[in-house]
């Protein structure tokens, strides 16, 4: 399986990343999606990627940072303007598959609205130019994301919905469009409506992620995620959609090949 969303760059996992990767290797894990979510962790992403060939890198500005970006009216800024062509170059490099994690959030509010629209307007005109596809985090904001997507347009090189919590209306738009839909440990939680959910999408049209250091699964809860847990998240998915843990392997590993490329040996 690939872990199509990680953050290794961050502090918890300070000089423990070849044991992690060990561990997940052993849980079944061969490939590593390791996600941006400003200008120093796309960096970081990409340095993770040229050490390791099981590691691929996406760059961008998460919406807690859009006022980075841009002004509380939503208009970009000077600085915003470099580090978009920041980006831009970071976008050419071999080791990065993807735009993201770019979006709304609308339950932490940490950049104001304007500025987190205009920061994921300008991100889904550089996804297009570098054409690359999109890693969306989408929260308390799923209706308003997509009718944005609806009114820009959705990225021409698609993507995937990550840390999913829509509704059915949002994973009849992922049908119709194309995407996928990021599958984690909250899929594990007794208030989760996510097991109605994923039977609806349908394992073409989802990927395994961890999100980690965050959102361990069940019977991880309180602990650092790490990716050797999605074999949990893996179990509980192919329950749900009454296959094989191997089927759904494979199923999710092709899709992310699909989207994001592949994995050399882990076809
Ligand atoms: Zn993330």
């Amino acid at each position: 399986m690939i872990d199509s969303h990680v953050h290794l760059n961050r502090q918890e996992f300070d000089g423990e990343i070849p044991a992690v990767m060990t561990r997940a290797r052993a849980a079944g894990v061969t490939g590593f999606m390791n996600v941006g979510y400003d200008l120093a962790s796309s960096h970081e992403s990409i340095a993770l990627a040229e050490a390791h060939p099981e590691i691929r890198a996406t760059v961008g500005v998460h919406p807690h940072d859009a006022e980075n970006l841009a002004d509380p009216e939503g208009n970009i800024t000077a600085a915003g303007r470099e580090i978009l062509a920041e980006l831009e170059d970071l976008a050419a490099r071999p080791e990065v598959v993807a735009i993201g994690e770019i979006g709304l959030d609308f339950f932490r509010d940490l950049s104001p609205r304007p500025a987190q629209y205009a920061a994921l307007t300008a991100q889904l005109e550089l996804a297009n130019r570098v054409q690359l596809p999109v890693v969306f985090h989408i929260r308390d904001a799923w209706a308003e994301t997509l009718a944005h997507l609806d009114s820009v347009g959705a990225p021409e090189k698609k993507g995937v919905l990550h840390a999913f919590s829509g509704d059915d209306a949002a994973v009849n738009w992922a049908h119709e469009h194309g995407f996928l839909l990021g599958i984690g440990g909250p899929v594990t939680y007794k208030k989760s409506h996510l097991p109605e959910l994923v039977p609806l999408a349908g394992v073409e049209h989802i990927l395994l992620e961890t999100d980690a250091p965050w959102l361990p699964p069940v019977p991880h809860r309180g602990q650092r995620n790490e990716s050797a847990y999605m074999e949990h998240t893996l179990n509980k998915v192919a329950t749900l959609l009454e296959l094989t843990p191997e089927e759904v392997a494979r199923q999710t590993t092709a899709s992310f090949a699909r989207i994001f490329g592949a994995f050399a040996g882990t076809e």
